[in-house]
């Protein structure tokens, strides 16, 4: 059977050919790494995920490279206001880099705990600045590039595909949108900064010297750069969320395309995203969660990997403490299963494989693959075969139904806990009794024995 998957550019499912012999080729956009990330984000990130874990299942390899954006992320759409990253480092008091680094090994750690693998390639844009403005010079020896006071831009009427991937009525949108906030000195409202200068007067703590003069990369030319670095010119599989099909993937293939002449991606996918209350969830909004907010609650981050998997990739998913509520209770439904099978091995019955592998293999239907499941153990077949099923599941859905509960403690709960067992040894009662009045207060009961303490929630 075939793997047919929806592409953004066309809009419709078309069935996945590698185009050369070899892994498919996958690149994914990466955080900007100037604040934690949020569950919206991972909804993108695990989507991502199941998709590579899916192409393993079908029979191809594959070759992924993401990318860490530090450096270069305005503020405004429109190439104006403050690169993010200087912004997280004024909000902290500590250095650009300082940030980046912080973030990125954040968003690492988020990954693991989360069951995303890690790419083939992570590549920080910082680290690809010679590329990018090779890029860049490709670019202006074709004759796309201007210059203005502040930098290079992209003269999006010299690639007359321009927009392709939003399709006509809504670049008519974008060029009325971008218009309003436009800055002067560009052709065109779609035009775009391939190099910004570093504003006079200022020093910059992330800048560089290029063909043009002292200053950064703009957002968009690290993913063409680093993308064909590491996949080629043309490749197979390009994600990113719904939100980088007008701006940003529009933009890259302007700048890949009008530098090689060739198509750059065979399929765009792209993922809807997780709404609060109804809007997106944002950085930029405030109020956002993040996975540290979940454990704090009691949850395991792979109760909120298994909420991604209860909406097809591309339906917007609402999240609340209810919903995540359900899906906890769902995967623990699974894991009780996974756990209370008994008997000998057997392989898994071969009609549920099929069905779980059409469902996948149809532009990834996760939540109907998830019902084969949960139907199939109430199916009369031997224990050994579900055993069986609930590992293929496991590894595409990485829920981890064989794993010991690791649900953590809030860390705050663990802090309070840590201090009260210190004044437990020292025999400080007094000490040792007003923690426990601060642990009912946040909602949780200690019992103690002889050596430990016990805690579970009032
Ligand atoms: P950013 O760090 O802003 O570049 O975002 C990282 C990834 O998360 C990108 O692929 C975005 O498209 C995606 N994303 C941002 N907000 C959401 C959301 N609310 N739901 C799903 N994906 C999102
Ligand atoms: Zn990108």
């Amino acid at each position: 059977m075939d793997v047919t998957l929806f592409n953004t550019l066309g809009r419709k499912k078309e069935p996945l050919r590698p185009l050369a012999p070899g892994p498919v080729r996958l690149y994914t956009c990466g955080p900007t790494v100037y604040n934690y990330l949020h569950v919206g984000n991972y909804r993108t990130y695990v989507f991502e995920d199941v998709l590579k874990r899916t192409l393993k299942f079908a029979g191809f390899p594959v070759r992924h490279a993401m990318n860490i954006t530090d450096v270069g992320h305005l503020t405004s759409q429109a190439d104006e206001g403050e690169d993010k990253m200087e912004v997280g480092a004024a909000r902290e008091g500590k250095t650009a880099w300082e940030i980046a680094r912080f973030y990125t090994d954040a968003f690492l750690d988020d990954c693991r705990k989360l069951h995303i693998l890690p790419p083939d390639v992570l590549c920080r844009a910082t680290d690809h600045i010679a590329e990018q403005i090779a890029l860049v010079k490709r670019l202006e020896e074709r004759g796309f590039v201007y210059r203005t006071s502040d930098g290079l831009y992209y003269d999006t009427s010299k690639f007359p595909a321009y927009g392709r991937l939003m399709g006509e009525q809504n670049l008519e949108g974008l060029k009325a949108g971008a218009r309003v906030e436009m800055n002067r000195e560009k052709r065109n409202p779609t035009d775009f900064a391939l190099w910004k200068f570093s504003p006079p007067g200022v020093v910059r703590q992330m800048q560089w010297d290029s063909p043009w003069g002292r200053g950064f990369p703009g957002w968009h030319i690290e993913c063409s750069a680093m993308a064909m670095r590491y996949l080629g010119e043309s490749f197979d599989i390009h994600c990113g969320g719904v939100d980088h099909i007008p701006i940003h993937h529009s933009n890259e293939i302007a700048q890949s395309e009008g530098a090689t002449g060739k198509p750059f991606v065979k399929f765009w996918l792209h993922g809807e995203f997780l709404l609060m209350n109804n809007a997106k969830m944002a950085k930029s909004e405030g109020g956002f969660v993040t996975v540290k907010h979940l454990q704090d609650r009691g949850f395991d981050p792979l109760d909120y990997r298994y909420h991604c998997l209860t909406a097809h990739y591309r339906k917007q998913l609402d999240f609340t403490w209810e919903t995540l509520e359900a899906a906890k209770a769902a995967r623990r439904r699974l894991k009780n299963a996974a756990e209370s099978l008994e008997g000998p091995d057997k392989p898994a019955c071969a009609e549920h494989v099929q069905a779980l592998r059409e469902a996948l293999e149809d532009d990834l239907n996760v939540p109907q693959a998830l019902g084969v499941v949960h139907e199939a153990l109430k199916a009369d077949v031997p224990p050994g075969s579900k055993r069986a099923l609930l590992k293929l599941a496991e590894n595409l859905f990485a829920v981890g139904l064989f794993e010991r509960e690791t649900a953590a403690l809030p860390a705050d709960v663990q802090a309070l806990l840590d201090r009260r067992a210190q004044a437990r040894r020292s025999k400080d009662f007094q000490l040792s009794d007003s923690l426990r009045r601060d642990l009912a207060e946040k909602g949780w009961l200690v019992e103690d024995t002889k050596d430990v303490q016990k805690v579970r929630r009032l």
